[in-house]
């Protein structure tokens, strides 16, 4: 079993986890919210090191990076366990896991052979991915600098909710991150439907991100019932032009009932596109549709001549129109990496 790292050490043998932005205070024998660091004789210790429960080769379009190297794949692996309890999680199986069957399953996979398995599948990005990165985040640190030794990139797909000091530790091998936001951020639907107080962190880790020039993209799950306010939705997108700027990519995600929330149907398509015409209208260049497979919208178009740029179908990539990092048609420089 694998120390931990971030935690302080504090009297009658408690510490304190500075990994993720609950930071408990962790008794002895007892374990965080996210069931799988675990406090023993006074050390915290990680549960889930090489732990592996899921690898698949993916397109990176389906994390979703849309601006990352569009077209090639991510080789994507996850351990069990979740800072947070969101009501319809898609892959609740793995991420509650430890929560609701007090197990910790997985392969035992070392870094060295996660990187392995990456090139031998042709991928040259690792996702850090499926449940919350920052949970086995001493996993995917040790997995990031041997990828980067070798020339792969790594990116996290992450809820945001990490620490400036987390942030801090990875900086330096983590190329690129999409966070996911879920009803826009409102504070009052995080709490009733994620189990988490206080949203400040999430922005805060986007500000370190930014501060460390790693690549962005922003996801947004629009939630039938509470996740669906016009209000938030305006407010995060006037966060993200006035704190990221306006061409950070958004993905406006269409929610599908699971898990313990099936009694709303998803959000009409209609819906998600006025959202998506008030994104633009607002001065974001680069806003799609997620889990609306065919639609115009997952097409990234020149926010100058608004030519075809980048042609989506589902996670498959049609023709590319670029030059270099700039538009085929007019020249505008685009914020993507190829
Ligand atoms: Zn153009």
């Amino acid at each position: 079993m694998q120390e931990a790292r971030l935690y302080e050490r504090l009297e009658e043998n408690r510490v304190r986890c500075a990994l993720c932005a609950h930071r408990c205070v962790i008794n002895e024998g007892q374990r965080g919210i996210c069931h799988v660091r675990e406090n023993r004789g006074g050390t915290l210790y990680t549960l889930v090191y090489g732990r592996l429960i899921a690898q698949h080769v993916d397109p990176v379009e389906k994390k979703p990076l849309y601006h990352f190297y569009p077209g090639s794949t991510a080789y994507s692996i996850a351990t069990p366990g979740c800072n947070f309890r969101c009501r319809w999680c898609q892959n609740w199986e793995i991420s509650q896991m430890p929560r609701e069957q007090h197990l910790v399953l997985g392969r035992a996979v070392p870094p060295e052979e996660v990187v392995a398995d990456a090139r031998r599948a042709g991928s040259r990005r690792i996702a850090y991915t499926y449940t919350e990165p920052t949970i086995f985040f001493e996993y995917a640190y040790d997995t990031a600098r041997i990828a980067h030794r070798e020339g792969i990139h790594n990116t996290f797909v992450t809820n945001g909710y990490m620490t400036p000091e987390a942030v801090d530790t990875i900086d330096g091998y983590l190329d690129a991150a999409t966070v996911d936001f879920k009803g826009s951020g409102d504070p009052d639907f995080y709490r009733s439907f994620c189990k988490v107080t206080n949203t400040g962190p999430i922005y805060q880790s986007l500000l370190e991100m930014k501060q460390k020039k790693i690549f962005i993209e922003i996801t947004n799950l629009i939630v039938t019932g509470g996740g669906d306010s016009r209000e938030a939705f305006l407010k995060l997108v006037r966060w993200i032009i006035d704190n990221l700027g306006s061409d950070v990519p958004l993905h406006i995600l269409r929610f599908f009932p699971s898990y313990l929330y099936t009694s709303r149907p998803p959000p009409p398509v209609s819906f998600l596109e006025e959202l998506w015409k008030i994104s633009k209208s607002e001065g974001l260049k680069y806003v799609y549709l997620g889990n609306v497979p065919g639609h115009k919208y997952e097409n990234t178009y020149c926010p100058r001549c608004n030519n075809l740029l980048i042609e989506r179908f589902g996670f498959e990539v049609g023709s590319i129109r670029l030059k270099g990092r700039r538009c085929a048609f007019c020249d505008e420089e685009i914020n993507v990496i190829i």
